[in-house]
C-alpha cells in the first residue's frame, strides 16, 4: 500500500512530498504542529489536540490553513489512505512561503503538511520503566506554543539517548523541573502526592497531561500542580512521564539514582492501567 502526505491541498506519496526551499517552516521554524495518537484507527484527543493547534497559531499570528472542520476530514482520509490502525499522524503548519525576511510576509497562505506513521499499539520499554536524565532548560520563555523550533528539546533528546536514558528532564534556573524535551513530567512525593508542574509558558500544555488530570480527579487521587526541585524527584518514591506517543511511562532512574525501589510505582501503574483503559474505550 502506497504511503500518502498531504501536503497543501494534495495527497501525495509519501517519497515525493515537497515543500519549497523559502517555506518560512523552513527557514525560520515560524510553524506550530501537532502530533495525535491514533488508536485503532481512531484519533485519540483530537478536539484537545485541534485546540490547542488553535492556540498556538492565534499566539503566533498564523490563521487556520483551513475550517477546523475541513481539516478533520483531511486527518482522517491521511489514515484511511494509509491504512493506520495504531500510530500517530503528524501535522504542521507554516507561515507560508514569503521571500527571506523576519517580519511577517504581506501576503502568505499557510502551509499545511500532515503525515502519518506506524507504531505498535503499547511501546515495549511502557511497563518496565526508563532512565531519565536532567539538563538546563535552555529554551525560549514561551514553550506554551508547540512550536517546530525544537532545537534545545532535540539537544536534551540527544544527550539522554547518548547517556542511556530515554528522556532528558529540563531544569529551570531555580532549580525545578519543568518538562521532558518531548514529555510532561510527573513524580509521587514522599507524603504520597502526585505532583505535575502547573501550567504557564515554562512548559507546554501536554493532551495526556490533561487526561491523566481528569482520570486523577476521577479517581480521587490527591494531587498537586506546582513546580518540583531536582532533589524532590530524586527523593521521590515514583516517577513517570507523559505525552501522546509514550503515553505514561514509568520513570525508574534520574541522573543514575534510583526512584523508590527501582520498580515501576504502584500508583504509576494504577494510573497507566487506568490510561489503557480509557484509550481502549474512550468515555462517550
Ligand atoms: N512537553 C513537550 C515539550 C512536548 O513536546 C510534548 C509532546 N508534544 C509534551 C510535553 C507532551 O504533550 P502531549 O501529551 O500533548 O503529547
Amino acid at each position: 500500500m502506497p504511503r500518502y502526505a498531504y501536503v497543501n491541498g494534495r495527497y501525495v506519496p509519501h517519497a515525493q512530498a515537497q515543500v519549497h526551499i523559502e517555506d518560512r517552516g523552513y527557514q525560520f521554524a515560524d510553524g506550530v504542529y501537532e502530533v495525535m495518537l491514533i488508536h485503532d484507527g481512531r484519533l485519540v484527543d483530537e478536539e484537545p489536540h485541534l485546540d490547542r493547534l488553535g492556540y498556538s497559531l492565534k499566539e503566533l499570528r498564523i490563521p487556520w490553513p483551513m475550517a477546523r472542520p475541513a481539516l478533520r476530514l483531511v486527518l482522517r482520509e491521511l489514515i484511511v489512505r494509509n491504512g493506520v490502525a495504531y500510530g500517530t499522524v503528524y501535522l504542521q503548519v507554516t507561515r507560508g512561503v514569503a521571500s527571506r525576511d523576519h517580519k511577517f510576509p504581506a501576503q502568505a497562505t499557510p502551509s499545511l503538511v500532515a503525515t502519518t506513521k506506524r507504531q505498535k499499539p503499547t511501546p515495549a520499554a511502557l511497563a518496565a520503566g526508563v532512565a531519565v536524565i536532567t539538563r538546563p532548560d535552555i529554551r525560549w520563555r514561551r514553550c506554551d506554543i508547540k512550536s517546530v523550533s525544537l532545537l534545545p528539546n532535540i539537544l536534551g533528546k540527544q544527550a539522554a539517548a547518548e547517556a542511556g536514558a530515554f528522556e532528558a528532564w529540563l531544569v529551570d534556573d531555580d532549580g525545578r523541573v519543568t518538562e521532558g524535551s518531548s514529555t510532561n513530567a510527573w513524580i509521587v512525593t514522599r507524603a504520597g502526592r502526585l505532583v505535575t508542574r502547573n501550567l504557564s509558558t515554562a512548559i507546554l500544555s501536554g493532551i495526556t497531561r490533561l487526561s491523566l488530570l481528569e482520570l486523577v480527579q476521577s479517581q480521587g487521587v490527591a494531587f498537586e500542580e506546582r513546580p518540583f526541585s531536582v532533589t524532590e524527584a530524586k527523593e521521590a518514591t515514583e516517577a513517570f512521564l507523559t505525552s501522546t506517543t509514550s503515553l505514561v511511562m514509568p520513570v525508574t532512574r534520574i541522573d543514575g539514582q534510583a526512584i523508590g525501589d527501582g520498580k515501576p510505582g504502584a500508583l504509576t501503574m494504577k494510573l497507566r492501567d487506568g490510561y489503557l483503559r480509557q484509550l481502549a474505550a474512550p468515555p462517550s
